[in-house]
């Protein structure tokens, strides 16, 4: 297959080939032919599959084929759930529209709605946003949603995850219902398969891989430690196999915080990206990160999700996410595009629950190894903390807003009940 019988215009396979693709990925193959035929998809891929461009291409060269309209009312809105997804949703649109005469922007919370709103106020064709800037932005009349024709919402299971299911019914308000409705997410829940059947008509259904096929291919190994001995092991992974790229997962931005000060105190230069940081400290991270200046990037969940970081060798969770779900999009950032990678966990008595959970949703044992010097507490209990308590700093109101809200007895009913109530830190 190729982009050119796919169907795409000149001015796209030019940018396409400017980015250096050859092929098209099997989720773009699936995608592209029917939003070009206009209909609506519900589509089953995650970050990493190319996901972006089967969306974004098709969606270019619909509205690049009908005329220039003369105030350039938004045309296309692409809700994503965080600020950096969005970011890299945008340049993306960018480089794939640099031949067509369309214009694009981007808008999320964080930063000053001054130059957003000045943005739009030029005319975009394609509005890229995050749902808690884009409501509050058409609350104070700076945009209108009724010219919307084609409608893409991004990672949809992460949106649920955060809460922003009221967000996305009150956006659909604000549309025409005649449009087209494109829909991406990684994992299909019976909340989404709602939400989907609520925004989409008679859509056709596609499929980059199936749901475990990352994990199969990715390297995972558990280390049995001591709560106490994680910093001074992680150091130890890091410095003897000399990675240069490595990400690494904590639970809370405070212990994101903590951890990433205690690398740099070691020599290896590291920053951290969360929900706290500001948007520019976030951007300056992952450049840094990307540009190799950065060897370890410290991030909570939802600082990672959908970030852009191509073949990424080394994923350490520094701790069990206690929602198995996460690990798999946690491991799911390493051997991307086929390369192999190697994801490894940390986990002290407390997250043997954790553990379990895992195993059984992804159904395999993962090998476990213990490193002289580092060896699990003996003494230590297995009960995972109780509701409300940080699990790495005692008690504390500080932690992400997700793990405050959460129920730590690795309960799978209890833990999605929880994840519907989650909200984000990265809202808007
Ligand atoms: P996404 O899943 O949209 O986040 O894309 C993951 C990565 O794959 C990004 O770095 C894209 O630039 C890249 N990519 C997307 N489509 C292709 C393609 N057809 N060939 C090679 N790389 C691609």
């Amino acid at each position: 297959m190729s982009f050119e019988l796919l169907g795409l215009s000149e001015p796209l396979l030019r940018a396409i080939s400017k980015k250096g693709y050859e092929t098209p990925s099997p989720i773009q193959t699936k995608a592209i032919p029917p939003v070009l035929e206009g209909k609506d998809v519900l589509a089953s891929a995650q970050t990493g599959t190319g996901k972006t461009a089967g969306f974004t291409l098709p969606l270019l060269h619909i509205l690049s084929e009908n005329p220039k309209q003369k105030y350039r009312p938004i045309r296309a809105l692409v809700l994503t759930p965080t600020r950096e997804l969005a970011a890299q949703v945008y340049a993306n649109v960018k480089e794939y529209s640099e031949f067509l005469n369309l214009r694009s922007a981007v808008i999320f919370g964080g930063v000053n709605q001054k130059p957003q709103v000045a943005t739009i106020r030029q005319g975009v064709d394609i509005l890229v946003a995050t749902p808690g800037r884009l409501l509050d932005l058409e609350s104070q009349g700076a945009l209108s949603l009724k010219r919307v024709e084609i409608f893409v919402l991004d990672e949809a299971d992460r949106m649920l995850d955060m809460g922003f299911l009221r967000d996305i019914e009150r956006v659909m308000k604000l549309m025409p219902d005649k449009r087209q409705n494109l829909m991406f997410s990684a994992t299909f829940s019976k909340d989404i398969k709602k939400l989907a059947y609520s925004i989409l008509n008679n859509p056709v259904q596609v499929e980059a891989t199936p749901e475990n096929t990352a994990v199969e291919i990715i390297e995972q190994k558990v280390y049995r430690v001591a709560k106490g001995k994680k910093t001074g092991l992680i150091i130890k992974l890091i410095s003897d196999g000399n990675w240069k790229q490595v990400l690494v997962f904590t639970r809370t931005k405070h212990g994101a915080n903590k951890l990433c000060k205690k690398m740099i105190s070691a020599g290896i230069s590291a920053a951290a990206i969360h929900g706290n940081k500001s948007q520019g400290a976030r951007t300056k991270a992952l450049a840094g990160f990307k540009n190799g200046s950065v060897r370890v990037l410290v991030a909570t969940d939802i600082a990672a999700r959908g970030l852009d970081i191509p073949l990424l060798p080394h994923v350490i969770n520094f701790e069990l996410p206690n929602i198995s779900e996460d690990y798999v999009h946690r491991i799911g950032r390493t051997g991307r595009a086929g390369a192999s990678g190697e994801a490894i966990s940390l986990v002290s008595a407390d997250e043997t629950t954790y553990l379990r959970d895992i195993q059984k949703l992804i159904d395999m044992k993962i090998p476990v190894e213990i490193v002289e010097g580092f060896e699990p507490d003996p003494n230590a209990s297995t009960e995972p903390v109780k509701p409300g308590q940080n699990r790495n700093q005692g008690r504390g109101r500080n932690s992400n807003s997700r793990n405050s809200s959460r129920n730590n007895s690795g309960n799978k009913k209890n833990s999605s009940r929880n994840r519907n109530r989650r909200r984000s830190d990265n809202r808007g």
